[in-house]
């Protein structure tokens, strides 16, 4: 469901990722770990659309997103193409990044509404239900600012899964939260990932977290896979050194 095929992404003169290729199959969840500024939040942005990729192509279920090969060129896709293609990725932040004049609800059904196109009611019913899921129905009217932050999270997680998305992006969603709020958040992610066949990208420090929920670890280092693997193999017992000395250094 998602294919990076030869992606290079460069910063100015800093190249970040390069000749990147990689397949996820629907349903399959991926944990991206490695070394600060490996370029893992970048992976993610890219498939996001909030970077653009310097060459190379992403492609979504079998469409191209922001890149096409026609005619033997590499053409950009025109905004309404790209914005088609969007609708199907989800994405939760490090900082939630909710809309902070917007209850709970409202959070919610927002991109339902004025994306999707649906009606309010049904947008809200449905709203209602992920809350409930995520232990926070009883909060629906609030405004974020009086949730704790694990809390916040949570609605974030309701409002991406509101998309139904057939693919979540997860950029360490535990890290800004204290230590007595993580588990909660990695709870109902658990359950999502127990209950659907959405494919995740995840980028976590979280271990015992990727043990459990992912299909595949891949351990990035300056721009390229270094290795990957089921997540016993890689976490367990790597075949780099240098993976070795990465995961001593976050355990
Ligand atoms: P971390 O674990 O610290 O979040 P990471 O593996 O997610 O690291 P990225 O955040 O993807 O790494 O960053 C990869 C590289 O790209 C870094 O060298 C960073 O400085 C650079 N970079 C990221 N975003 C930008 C930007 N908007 N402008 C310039 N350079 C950037």
């Amino acid at each position: 469901v998602i294919r990076f095929e030869g992606v290079e992404k460069k910063f100015g003169d800093n190249t970040v990722l390069s000749g990147l290729s990689f397949d996820v199959a629907q349903g399959e969840r991926v944990t991206l770990i490695g070394p600060s500024g490996s370029g893992k939040t970048t992976i993610l942005r890219l498939v996001m659309t909030l970077e653009e990729l310097t060459d190379g192509y992403i492609w979504i279920d079998g469409q191209p997103l922001t890149h096409d090969r026609r005619d033997g060129k590499r053409i950009r896709l025109r905004e309404k193409e790209v914005a088609a293609t969007r609708k199907k990725i989800g994405m939760v932040f490090q900082h939630f990044n909710l809309f902070p004049n917007m209850s709970v609800i409202d959070n919610v059904t927002e991109a339902p509404v004025h994306v999707l196109g649906r009606g309010k009611e049904e947008a809200r019913e449905r709203a209602l239900s992920l809350l409930d899921q995520v232990g926070l129905k009883d909060r629906a009217d609030e405004h974020p600012s009086r949730l704790s932050g694990g809390q916040k999270q949570r609605v974030a997680i309701a409002r991406a899964l509101a998309m139904d998305p057939k693919i979540l992006l997860l950029d360490e969603v535990t890290s800004a939260l204290d230590p007595e709020l993580v588990g909660d958040v990695l709870g109902v992610l658990r359950d999502v990932a127990d209950s659907t066949d959405i494919s995740m990208l995840i980028v976590t420090h979280e271990m015992s977290f990727a043990r459990d929920v992912s299909h595949k670890v891949m351990m990035f280092d300056g721009g390229q896979v270094l290795e990957q693997g089921p997540p016993d193999e890689i976490l367990g017992n790597p075949s780099h050194e240098r993976t070795r000395k990465f995961l001593d250094s976050i355990l």
